[in-house]
């Protein structure tokens, strides 16, 4: 697709800022004339790798708008989170973003009650089972097993919140709870159900819709950016193309690429050209619903195996709070960590340790993913000097495979007891 002068000048004003004002971009953009940008030049202005400016998150900041920031942290599954900022008037935009599609789609507002599939709150990394916190109904994802899960439909039923949000993989094992329980969704006031973080796969709509009904709505986003598209009712993934301009690199011969965003308004945290990685359909295409903006197929993307040991199920994103936590209390003791369940019950730990890892910290470690793990669940820790990434996206967690799965592998079959 050819830029509009729109995009040409909303380009070209955003580069010429970074590299004025920015220490990063100063030496990005060296041997670039923002004044002289195409579509040709913009394509050789390297592309960002989130590893590129890990560690170095402060140099892309431009000097003048350093107040009033907001400061947030990726799931890190290296281990090494990546620290994003926005400002004020980002936050703004973007939150009036999301909520344009959410009014869209159903109505909702942000005073409304919602009910949300958590893993551990920011600020304070608290895992309660279930906490009301303002208008959050959160329900932990660290236990996701039968009467966790009835707790959890209890929760929806006492508190009526209008909305659930929630990773598809965890919408989808209490979707499948609701459907085997033959429970009368009536009972609920959901009237809206937003899946996000996660690739939302064919398998996982299906069961969501069946218990919900066609109330399931995909939000695609990242830390980094926020909201980067919506589905409509259509089942379309629309993106923001104002606010946002999106390239597909390494195409294949089927026309799949990576996914590369340029945020064409934050002006405080300049991302420009950043390597997101999901695979994506390289044409952006026009949608039926009355939406004019061009929609995106995502084919591939992050997805989740649970970790399941007999009747218990839980999110691996616990052994992600736990090394966080760790990492808060004693900064860069784990620098990067792999799950292998060996077998039933037993997990391997890999660790690559920083430089204030110790056997304290070992012991630590341990005995907190112990203590959320089942009884009689064997657990080691291993240190390595590094842990190689086998299939180009690093994956964390690895379950072995169950006799009972047909051998084939696929991501469902850690949750196939389920399906
Ligand atoms: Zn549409």
């Amino acid at each position: 697709m050819n830029w509009s002068m729109e995009k040409l000048e909303k380009l070209k004003a955003l580069l010429s800022y970074a590299k004025g004002n920015s220490n990063f971009y100063h030496k990005q953009l060296s041997n670039f004339n923002p004044e002289e940008l195409d579509q040709d030049i913009f394509t050789r202005i390297p592309i960002l790798y989130k590893e590129d400016i890990i560690g170095k998150e402060e140099t892309l900041l431009t000097i003048s708008r350093r107040n009033n920031l907001t400061t947030e942290y990726t799931s890190g599954s290296t281990g090494s989170p990546l620290k994003c900022y926005k400002g004020i008037s980002e936050v703004l935009r973007k939150t009036k973003d999301l909520w344009t599609f959410r009014k869209e789609n159903a109505r909702v507002n942000p005073k409304d009650l919602y009910a949300m599939f958590y893993a551990f709150t920011e600020n304070d990394l608290k895992t309660d089972k279930i906490q009301l916190v303002d208008n959050a109904l959160y329900l932990s994802m660290l236990n996701m097993s039968h009467d966790n899960l009835n707790d959890y439909y209890e929760a929806l039923k006492e508190y009526k919140p209008k909305w659930l949000l929630g990773v598809p993989s965890a919408l989808y094992i209490f979707s499948n709870h609701i459907i085997k329980n033959n429970y009368n969704i009536n009972e609920l006031s959901i009237k809206y159900v937003e899946a996000n973080g996660e690739m939302l796969f064919d398998y996982q709509k299906k069961a969501i819709q069946r218990a919900f009904g066609p109330i399931l709505y995909n939000h695609y986003g990242c830390r980094e950016f926020w909201c980067l598209g919506m589905s409509c009712h259509e089942g379309n993934m629309h993106i923001l193309n104002e606010r946002f301009y999106y390239e597909v690199v390494n195409v294949d011969e089927k026309g799949i690429g990576e996914l590369v965003v340029t945020d064409l308004s934050n002006k405080t945290w300049p991302l420009i050209r950043y390597h997101i990685g999901d695979l994506v359909h390289k044409e952006l295409m026009n949608c039926s619903c009355g939406n004019e903006s061009p929609i995106i197929k995502i084919t591939g993307g992050r997805s989740q195996d649970y970790l399941k040991i007999e009747d218990w199920t839980a999110n691996p994103i616990l052994f992600h709070y736990v090394v966080i936590k760790m990492n808060r209390l004693y900064p860069d003791s784990v620098r990067q960590f792999k799950i292998i369940q060996a077998a039933e019950k037993v997990l391997l730990m890999e660790l690559v340790p920083g430089k204030n890892y110790s056997r304290m910290i070992k012991q630590k470690l341990k005995e907190e993913i112990k203590e959320r793990l089942p009884n009689q669940t064997e657990f080691k820790v291993i240190e390595r000097d590094f842990i190689p990434n086998k299939f180009g996206k690093f994956k964390y967690f690895e379950t072995y495979k169950r006799k009972e799965n047909n051998g084939d592998g696929s991501k469902k079959s850690a949750i196939s007891n389920y399906s």
